[in-house]
């Protein structure tokens, strides 16, 4: 059995939705499941909606209007005029009707959850009725009712017992009657609300139906050839890996490397199921494999880029020393907004911790510090990572640019840089 993920890029149009039919088309004969994220950049346009409805801003219908526009424009391009399909997308956008009908009054995170998942609530329609409508027998799957989490909305925890009995209870079934349809990016909660698993989650749901099932793999369909050791956006003559092991992708997607999410590889790495990362132009390429027993070769670093870091630096209001106690505070405060630290020091009188800058968060956590701490914080940084780096890579990287922090091991070297 094999589990495919599509992501937003490969279904951002009309084409991509008939490119997705062929390349699952020509695996005829093999039970598939096959994950779909939103379209194109439509979790960032349900974001806006999600923040124009929390914040009572103008646009906020203008930008809904956009969003079914955009659908109704592909369902078009692909069936025409009439389609069962074009009530099922009414039917899933109809929700967030209901949900901006009155002022808000939950909590912001409950609702992006509600209003953000209709984008995958809708892909799946659309790219279920193109199989049928092509002749892939397929079924359109609720992925709420079996990915089940807690409700930390945003960054839903999978229980995975109830999941795993979910998944193993219906879906084998399913399998055997065609292709099967679902949901990235989200989960259901036992009162029957929508959670997600947080930005890019698409890649965990594949992982996790895959470990419940024990699939024989799991191809992510992406717009470039496989693994590169950088981002060809920011770097000329990167590299493409053939295969890599569990253990470097694992560190790669740690360190932020977008092309997997982070949480994808563990399950897999457990149930030993390999991880193809193709690209779905050229979906006879072997892409990246990950897998037991690769063999890792590093012929140039793996060059990670993030961007838009904060660089927080933390003192007691006394002036004292930097203690374990003042730390174990700090942390609490990290773990209570759910601020992951990027990379961090300590010296005599501060504590430094560079941060993804994300305005909500980041705003709360820094409120918090302030009650017991001094903060002072640099933004608009870009941390670099390099795994297997050769001091030439770092000196390059670092040419001409202030280096506000840097921090070198044996097998990884990390700069802030303004
Ligand atoms: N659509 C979601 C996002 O853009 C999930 C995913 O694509 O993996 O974050």
């Amino acid at each position: 059995m094999l589990v495919f993920k599509f992501g937003g890029a490969s279904v951002k149009d009309a084409q991509g939705v008939i490119n997705l039919g062929n390349v699952v088309g020509s695996y005829a004969g093999n039970q598939i499941l096959v994950v779909v994220s939103a379209m194109g950049k439509t979790t960032n346009a349900l974001e806006r909606l999600t923040n124009a409805y929390f914040n009572g801003t103008d646009d906020m219908h203008e930008i809904f209007e956009e969003i079914k526009e955009y659908h109704y424009h592909i369902a078009h391009e692909l069936f025409g005029e009439n389609h069962p399909v074009f009530n099922d997308i009414a039917n899933t956008f109809v929700e967030i009707d209901w949900a901006i009908e009155d002022d808000p009054h939950d909590d912001y995170d409950f609702i992006y959850d509600q209003i953000v998942s209709i984008g995958e609530l809708v892909s799946t329609r659309i790219v279920n009725a193109w199989f049928n409508h092509t002749g892939i027998t397929s079924k359109w799957l609720d992925v709420r009712g079996y990915i089940h989490t807690d409700n930390t909305y945003r960054e839903g925890v999978v229980d995975w017992d109830k999941t795993r009995a979910a998944i193993q209870k219906d879906i084998p079934a399913m399998l055997n009657k065609g292709v099967v349809v679902t949901q990235g990016f989200l989960g259901g909660t036992s009162e029957n609300f929508t959670t997600t698993l947080g930005r890019e989650g698409s890649d965990y749901t594949a992982s996790i139906i895959a470990a419940c099932l024990g699939a024989e793999s799991v191809t992510t369909w992406k717009d470039v050839p496989g693994i590169l050791n950088a981002d060809p956006k920011h770097f000329a003559d990167t590299i493409k890996f053939d295969e890599l092991s569990y253990q470097e992708a694992i560190e790669m997607t740690y360190y932020g490397a977008s092309v997997i999410h982070p949480k994808t590889i563990k399950p897999l790495q457990n149930a030993r199921i390999p991880l193809l990362v193709k690209p779905f132009n050229n979906p006879n390429d072997p892409g990246t494999v990950i897998k037991e027993g690769a063999v890792n070769k590093f012929e140039k670093p793996v060059i990670i880029v993030k961007q838009n870091q904060v660089l927080l630096s933390i003192s007691a209001n006394d002036y004292s020393f930097i203690s374990e106690r003042h730390l174990s505070e700090i942390f609490g405060f990290f773990a209570k907004h759910h601020v992951k630290v990027n990379m961090m020091q300590t010296s005599a009188l501060s504590f430094t911790a560079c941060i993804d800058y994300a305005a909500d968060k980041f705003e709360k956590l820094l409120q918090t510090l302030k009650e017991s701490f001094k903060v002072k914080y640099n933004n608009e940084l870009t941390l670099i990572t390099l795994r297997h780096y050769t001091n030439a890579a770092v000196d390059e990287i670092t040419e001409g640019k202030t280096v506000l922090m840097k921090q070198t091991n044996r097998n990884t070297a990390q700069v802030v840089l303004k």
